[in-house]
């Protein structure tokens, strides 16, 4: 027998219909990409999603057709989101911070019928023009008056295209299983690959991201994603923002700690999300100008792992709860994220934090596993470490229009992190595979030594690689940047290693460096570095 409750489709469009009834004077503000400060309301966002939607039929764009952006965090990038997927086209975010072949691969792989570029990602876009022939209207996300500094010929202008529009769209109706948006994956050492998101995948992972043990995000908070809009969805937050009707800052295309900052003390914001990098700018920046952070309640950290260190300064220095949490691009991101339980209150503040830097539980609607090498499924003891296997409603099912070999026989997702997960169900990865260092047969965690190092208060970065050792294997470097004006030498930051890890898994030696090199999501390029040291020899 079948139940007798609604059949609502889980849809896009229901998010944003329900903010627009309900929350319709709620702020969005932005620091525009042309410089002022933008404001407006969820109600007004509303009316020019609608212009936009119409404008998109217009233009030819029909259900399944990819609509590519090339934008940061800001109301138009917003609108897209929304406008674009409403109409059943897919919204197709794409991180300029690539190279010109990636972008020109993933323009063309993904079909794109139109480009949304912001301003100041227009010479960018100019570049790689000439490859991406498919793409039948460019349109620069700007006003009437900035377009005279457009130097590309034939675009569109974003407010010319929506201004006349009507401000009713017929939604159509779209099956919750349709496609709505697609990202795609860095692609490090093959070529990036889609993930493609449903409406209903994206409506669950929203509901997800608002629970208290997820993001915790609701209708009291002022939302500051630093994660950028073309990184996973900016970790599905501005959806999140629509299902409850939170307040949302938008930081442009300014990531540095001043910028973000000020935003964080002027926008009263309460919660704010962002890779470890933008938070170590941040806290740089605070503690050079002696500035606190009144309202911020808590950040989200993730996308690579976060030093206790971090954890440690934003509760202590700011009364800022600083949650850890793990996904990836085909996990819509969500996996974990790492909200303490009433089972581990007790245990004593150095396990706390020690927990705290684990990369969390997983969020109903994530199931989790570990294996080894023959796909049987490890303990849940805390020690032993294995694959991560995933499976769940918004995690990917296979790639877009690419082949892979990323699935179980059973038909786990295999995520390539090492990790284990111990019996409170705290999850803690170990290492990217591919990152591990072998050292005489025992594994040694690249994570570990890297949090080890940034402890040190001499040190502003740090990453640890393998380098081919005789007689192990492999051994650890530590590769550092200095905090500016510190001396530091390898016996000084081999000192903060005693009785924290086993002697043998000390960085062999310490290479100190001006910077490190990163993804363009913000992760270090061990690859570059690997590359960089490959024929490197310790000494003695
Ligand atoms: P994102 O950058 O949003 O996390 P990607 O798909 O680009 O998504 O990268 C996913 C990978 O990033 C994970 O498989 C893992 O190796 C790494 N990662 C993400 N979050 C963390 C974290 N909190 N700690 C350690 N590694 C992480």
């Amino acid at each position: 027998m079948r139940g007798l409750m609604m059949d609502n489709g889980l849809t896009i469009n229901s998010l944003i219909e329900h903010t627009n009834k309900f929350h319709p004077k709620t702020e969005i503000v932005s620091r525009s990409i042309e410089g002022p400060i933008h404001r407006y309301t969820y109600a007004e966002s509303y009316v020019r999603m609608n212009k936009l939607a119409n404008a998109l039929f217009r233009l030819g764009i029909k259900k399944g057709d990819r609509v590519g952006t090339l934008a940061w965090n800001g109301y138009r990038h917003f609108e897209l989101y929304f406008g674009i997927s409403g109409i059943g086209a897919i919204c197709h975010t794409i991180n300029p911070r690539l190279f010109g072949d990636q972008l020109t691969y993933i323009i063309n792989h993904a079909n794109d019928k139109i480009l949304f570029c912001d301003l100041s990602i227009v010479p960018i876009l100019k570049n790689i023009v000439a490859n991406i022939s498919k793409v039948q209207t460019f349109v620069i996300m700007t006003d009437k008056e900035n377009m005279s500094q457009v130097e590309l010929e034939n675009c569109l202008c974003y407010e010319d295209l929506i201004e006349n529009e009507s401000k009713i769209c017929e939604w159509p109706e779209i099956d919750e299983n349709d496609a709505s948006s697609l990202c795609y994956t860095s692609g490090t050492t093959s070529n990036p690959k889609g993930v493609l998101y449903s409406h209903r995948s994206v409506v669950l992972h929203s509901f997800a991201v608002c629970a208290s043990d997820g993001l915790g995000i609701s209708a009291r908070d002022a939302v500051l994603p630093v994660v950028p809009m073309f990184h996973v969805n900016a970790w599905g937050i501005p959806y999140a923002c629509a299902m409850t009707g939170a307040k949302i800052v938008f930081p442009g295309d300014k990531m540095d700690g001043k910028s973000i900052s000020d935003l964080l003390i002027s926008e009263k914001v309460t919660f704010s999300a962002g890779v470890p990098t933008v938070w170590l700018m941040l806290l740089q920046h605070l503690s050079e100008t002696a500035q606190k952070l009144p309202d911020l309640e808590r950040t989200i950290v993730g996308g690579s792992a976060v030093p206790p260190s971090m954890i440690e300064t934003f509760e202590k220095e700011f009364n800022v709860s600083c949650i850890h949490a793990w996904g990836m691009t085909e996990m819509s991101p969500l996996g974990t994220v790492g909200h303490m339980t009433n089972s581990i209150k007790e245990i004593g503040n150095g396990n706390l934090l020690k927990l705290k830097a684990k990369q969390g539980r997983p969020l109903f609607g994530v199931n989790m596993k570990i294996i080894d090498d023959d796909e049987n499924e490890l303990e849940h003891d805390g020690q032993v470490f294995g694959e991560l296997c995933v499976k769940g409603p918004w995690v990917t099912s296979s790639y877009f229009e690419d082949e892979t070999d990323s699935f179980t026989k059973d038909g786990w997702f295999r995520t390539g992190d090492v990790a284990t997960i111990d019996p409170h169900g705290f999850m803690e990865v170990v290492d990217r595979s591919k990152d591990v260092i072998k050292s005489g047969g025992e594994w040694i965690s690249s994570i570990e030594l890297e949090n080890i190092a940034v402890g040190h208060s001499g040190v502003l970065e740090a990453a640890v690689i393998g380098i081919y050792d005789k007689k192990w294997g492999e051994r650890p470097l530590l590769i550092c940047v200095k905090k500016e004006g510190i001396e530091l030498t390898h016996d000084d930051i081999i000192s903060t290693y005693e009785g924290k890890v086993a002697k043998w898994c000390f960085p062999e030696a310490t290479e100190f460096v001006l910077e490190l090199p990163h993804t363009a999501t913000g992760k270090v390029k061990k690859s570059v570095l690997r590359e960089q040291f490959k024929d490197y020899e310790f000494k003695g």
